[in-house]
């Protein structure tokens, strides 16, 4: 089959690998000249299998008015004249409950040791360098209260195949020494050895060489932007774009952020907004000082993991639109818990911040499959925070659509 795959982000490029494998002529189309240069270029860098409760947790609609009135904190709205944001924004606050969480996590569990087990498998044997590192995850939780939630947290998923463990201030100290700086504000912890770590940009960039330079039946069209998804006689059978129109049997919609607008004309309204996030990449200059474990600061909601050379931080959620300028108050306040956390691990020198969009959907779960009404369009969509995480388990499951296999887990739940 002849399939075309909108998107060379991370999502994109595991679906072409996914297909290619099974033998389809694919092309991946994307507006930039290289791939991996949308919400994959400097995310947090972390494969977290086992953190996947979504944003829309039920303690979170209590918390926002706190978050919003805090110019630290790692939410920020401004409202704009996008019928879109609000209907999100609905979206996620009914999303906001327990049942819903506990269904969401269950699910994206599923989906995130699918993901885990091919990533590994993937890793083994890559053909190029990623600095995937089996890092594993240290979560660190400021007050007792904060402690005893996450616990039961991880009483839930134990349930469902995670494997985890609560530690007090001194044992997560002992597990991860650069953490000394802060020990006066960390209660406790939850560990999981099995999460792992890597560059998406290099993952990206990768792949997108190694199947094109391996693989024949794989062509790269970069510098192109789609405009229209072109239907005939009933099914989806192209694009449009600014280098003329690509036919297809099958046409993969991976834009990311970018795919509302363009399904938009189909009748198809996929609740995606961004949620936009900065990252610093450090170089690292005193390695003691400087964690091994992947660590989330849960109270700032920052990430820390080692990338290779680089401590790579991150942070902030915030929904103010599509723009993906750097805000100075924003990066200054990620710098400035950064710094406060592991002072000694970078000279501050070249700090290479950045900002990207990641792709939300209200609930947190991605939209994978079929595009209901339109015969020849495929969805892997919207994975937000762990796009990383769960591009292998989505491509997987994209490929068993496209061939009319029964998914590798049920699809409830992530069907638009
Ligand atoms: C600050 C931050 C930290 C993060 N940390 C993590 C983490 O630690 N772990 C994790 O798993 N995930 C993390 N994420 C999320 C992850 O980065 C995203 O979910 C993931 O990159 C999304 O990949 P994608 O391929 O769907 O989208 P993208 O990488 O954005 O790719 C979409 C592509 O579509 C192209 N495009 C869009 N519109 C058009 C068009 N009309 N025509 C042609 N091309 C077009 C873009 O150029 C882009 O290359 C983080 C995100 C951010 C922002």
């Amino acid at each position: 089959m002849r399939v075309l795959i909108l998107g060379a982000g991370v999502t994109g490029l595991t679906t072409a690998q996914s297909l290619a494998a099974e033998g389809h002529s694919v092309t991946v189309v994307d507006a930039e000249t290289r791939a991996g240069r949308g919400a994959s270029f400097a995310n947090g860098g972390q494969l977290s299998y086992s953190y996947v409760a979504p944003f829309a947790g039920p303690g979170v609609v209590g918390k926002v008015p706190g978050w919003m009135l805090d110019p630290d904190g790692p939410l920020r709205f401004r409202p704009q004249a996008d019928p879109g944001q609000w209907a999100w924004l609905i979206s996620f606050l009914r999303a906001c409950n327990p049942t819903t969480a506990e269904q969401t996590t269950r699910r994206l569990l599923l989906l995130s040791m699918l993901s885990r087990d091919l990533m590994r498998e993937f890793s083994a044997s890559a053909a190029f360098d990623f600095a995937f590192a089996p890092a594993g995850k240290l979560v660190l939780q400021p007050d007792a209260a904060a402690l005893a939630g996450a616990r039961r947290q991880m009483e839930l998923q134990a349930g469902w195949g995670s494997a985890q463990s609560a530690l007090s201030r001194e044992e997560c100290l002992a597990l991860e020494p650069a953490l000394g700086g802060i020990a006066h504000r960390i209660a406790g912890g939850i560990h999981t050895p099995s999460e792992d770590a890597g560059d998406c940009r290099l993952f990206c960039e990768g792949l997108a060489q190694s199947l094109t330079r391996s693989n024949a039946a794989v062509t790269l069209q970069l510098g192109t932007r789609v405009t229209q998804i072109i239907r005939a006689e009933g099914r989806v059978r192209g694009v449009m774009t600014t280098a003329g129109v690509m036919e297809a049997d099958a046409v993969v919609l991976a834009l990311g952020t970018g795919a509302r607008a363009l399904a938009r004309p189909l009748g198809l309204a996929l609740p995606i907004y961004p949620l936009k996030g900065y990252s610093l990449s450090l170089p690292i200059t005193d390695d003691a000082a400087a964690p091994r474990i992947s660590v989330t600061d849960s109270a700032a909601k920052v990430v820390y993991a080692r990338i290779g050379a680089r401590l790579r931080v991150a942070g902030m959620a915030d929904v103010v639109g599509y723009s993906t300028a750097l805000e100075e108050q924003r990066l200054s306040t990620l710098i400035r818990q950064a710094r406060a956390a592991f002072p000694q691990a970078s000279d501050w020198r070249e700090l290479n911040p950045w900002a990207g969009l990641r792709p939300a959907t209200p609930t947190g779960l991605p939209i994978l499959g079929a595009a209901p009404g339109h015969p020849g369009l495929f969805l892997n969509l919207g994975q937000g925070s762990l796009g990383f995480t769960l591009a292998m388990g989505s491509a997987a499951i994209l490929a068993a659509e496209i061939a009319g296999r029964p998914p590798p887990i049920p699809l409830d739940g992530f069907r638009l």
